[in-house]
């Protein structure tokens, strides 16, 4: 039986983002692509120009173990 990593519901949070709109990287918001000098549909933004971000952000918080944690010195507090 393996180790099963799981992440603790009571330690863990969830945040969502909402959606954003954000001009599409792409076209730079043009909606179109040209290839050889033909104007083409982006597909990325369907043409419009932006696009919708959505992220989600996940916490988690354990302890913090004195002498094994502060030695790393990449935390700061
Ligand atoms: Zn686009």
């Amino acid at each position: 039986m393996g180790k099963v990593m799981k992440l603790d519901p009571m330690k863990s949070s969830v945040r969502y983002v909402p959606t954003r709109v954000a001009v599409c990287k792409e076209c730079g918001g043009k909606g179109v692509i040209y290839t050889d000098g033909k104007p083409f549909k982006c597909t990325s933004c369907n043409g419009s120009g932006r696009v919708k971000v959505t992220c989600q952000v996940i916490s988690t918080v354990s302890a913090f173990v004195p002498g094994k944690d502060d030695a790393e010195g990449e935390l700061t507090v």
